[in-house]
């Protein structure tokens, strides 16, 4: 088969190249394999970090990874709010070595109504991106209850969990709010099993390896992509230039497409530092949006008492946001406070310590930006970044609002919860789920891409991580960039 044409145009000599191997990158390097299109997958790391994990019967007895590659606090400045953190990784399989696995679909409303502000319209909606859903669910392996409720959709289960029944009384008051009470969807494969890996799915070991198979598909590790390079007489990208860390030797690979997805941050520094006399404030930067509309989720955890035992959760438990849409965005996940109640679960103990996780949201603006700081240079070669970013009064007042509406909730079911902690101090970058730096837009005023990822000013180059996210609604984003990923792919391969 080498050297023939195949679908997107590619050939062996002229293949699809994709940045990074993260649950984004994957994603797409396995949708084009299996429909016969020529891919190198550049990755920066050699390999994943070394990892170990043993689950019976669903319950986790034994968990370990590596987690010397996880850089949070170099590599930028932090422009505006000094706690400001960057979580990333250079390593086979980027974060999802590390991540927990929530993977809630977005909501028809969550891509925004024709009457929001221009600027936050998605250019894409759910019923675009359902079926993508599937096959990143299908890549994934999702443990989660089989039901839709209106802000979260069902995803498609290998293994299906329910709520325990005690815990019915907390969501029937959970309704009355206009919020549903439901396990939150997992990515937790078998329920049983002993792999070499930390997490029970990880892009690498569960998609990346086996593609490596395929005639179709190409590898190169210790690749770190520098610059694309943009070739004016085509008007199409041509190449990348990448330093191998083995040898510390540049190389330049061509290509007939490239795809980005470098992590959110990573992908629009790649883009920052591809400079050229057509587009000197970065590659596709024609209206200075690049880098800008920066969000995250302010992120709030705290210890709950409550005055009634109730199954401390084997799974954790998922309070959606309510639907009223005039209240507060925020999401409430259900946990155990202390990890010594673990083995508690296996035996279906009761308790009355919990811990709850929330994640609020906030408006992009152009203020909130990356950008790069002139002049300084990384470990790596890299432009050093400035990251401007942080929360305003309005978000730290909604996040302590949301405590006081989980105490409402438990109080309207005849249980008093007390909230262990007083004030919210929230860190920028803590929940891992930047985006909106490359955002998806009809637009270029404002966005970078379109609902196919693809740049607005160039054709040939498509980004498909979160960076593309036009807002950030209240819910761990990888599920959702996964499936824009599969079906900005689909996009490529009939072009
Ligand atoms: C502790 C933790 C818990 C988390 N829990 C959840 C969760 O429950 N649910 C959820 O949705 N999300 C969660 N996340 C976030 C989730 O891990 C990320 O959203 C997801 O991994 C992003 O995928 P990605 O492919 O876009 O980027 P990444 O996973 O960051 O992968 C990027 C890849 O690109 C490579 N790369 C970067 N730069 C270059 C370059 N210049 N050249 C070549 N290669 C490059 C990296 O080595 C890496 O392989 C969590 C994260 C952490 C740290």
């Amino acid at each position: 088969m080498t050297g023939t044409n195949s679908g997107a145009g590619s050939s062996a000599e002229d293949p699809v190249i994709i940045v990074g191997s993260g649950p984004c990158g994957a994603m797409a390097a396995r949708e084009l394999v299996r429909r016969s299109v020529y891919v190198t997958l550049l990755e920066s790391g050699a390999g994943a970090p070394r990892g170990g994990l043993v689950r019976i019967g669903g319950h986790p007895v034994f968990r370990y990874v590596d987690d010397g590659p996880l850089r949070w606090d170099s590599g930028f400045a932090a422009t505006n709010d000094p706690t400001t953190a960057w979580y990333r990784t250079l390593a086979g399989g980027g974060l999802s070595n590390y991540w927990t696995g929530a993977v809630p679909r977005f909501s028809p409303a969550d891509f925004g109504s024709p009457t929001a502000d221009e600027a936050h319209r998605w250019p894409l909606g759910y019923d675009d991106l359902a079926v993508y859903y599937e096959r990143a669910e299908d890549a994934i392996s999702v443990t989660a209850s089989a039901e839709s409720v209106p802000n979260l959709p069902a995803n498609t289960v290998s293994k299906r969990v329910d709520l325990d029944e005690q815990w019915q009384p907390i969501a029937e008051s959970a309704a009355t709010y206009g919020h549903d009470v439901v396990p939150m969807p997992l990515a937790k494969g078998s329920p049983h099993m002993a792999v070499g890996r930390g997490t029970e799915f990880n892009s690498w070991h569960n998609i990346v390896n086996g593609l490596s198979k395929s005639p179709y598909f190409t590898l190169i590790t210790n690749a770190h992509v520098q610059r694309l390079n943009w070739d004016a007489p085509s008007g199409r990208v041509a190449s990348a230039s990448y330093v191998d860390h083995s040898t510390g030797v540049e190389h330049e690979i061509h290509g007939t497409a490239f795809v980005i997805a470098a992590g959110a941050i990573n992908s629009t520094k790649l883009l920052l530092a591809s400079r050229s006399s057509d587009f000197p404030d970065g590659l596709g930067n024609t209206h200075d949006v690049l880098g800008r509309y920066l969000h995250d989720h302010p992120k709030d955890w705290w210890p709950l008492e409550s005055s009634t035992a109730l199954p401390l959760p084997a799974h954790p438990i998922y309070m959606t946001r309510s639907v009223h849409e005039d209240e507060f965005a925020a999401s409430w996940t259900v946990g155990l406070a202390l990890s010594r109640d673990r083995p508690k679960t296996y035996v279906g103990r009761a308790g009355t310590r919990f811990g709850v996780q929330v994640f609020g949201t906030m408006e992009p603006t152009p203020e909130h930006r990356v950008s790069l700081r002139d002049g300084q240079t990384d470990e790596n070669g890299d432009p050093v970044l400035n990251i401007h970013f942080g929360y305003d009064q309005s978000t730290i007042d909604d996040m302590l609002a949301t405590r006081q509406r989980f105490i409402d909730v438990f109080a309207t079911a005849g249980v008093s919860a007390r909230v262990e902690t007083t004030g919210v101090s929230l860190t920028p970058g803590e929940s891992v789920h930047y985006g909106g730096s490359i955002r998806m837009h009809e637009s270029p005023e404002f966005g970078m891409v379109d609902k196919d990822c693809r740049l607005h000013a160039v054709q040939n180059v498509q980004v498909v991580d979160t960076s593309v996210f036009t807002t950030g609604p209240e819910k761990n984003p990888t599920l959702t960039a996964m499936a824009i990923a599969a079906r900005a792919m689909e996009t490529l391969r009939r072009s």
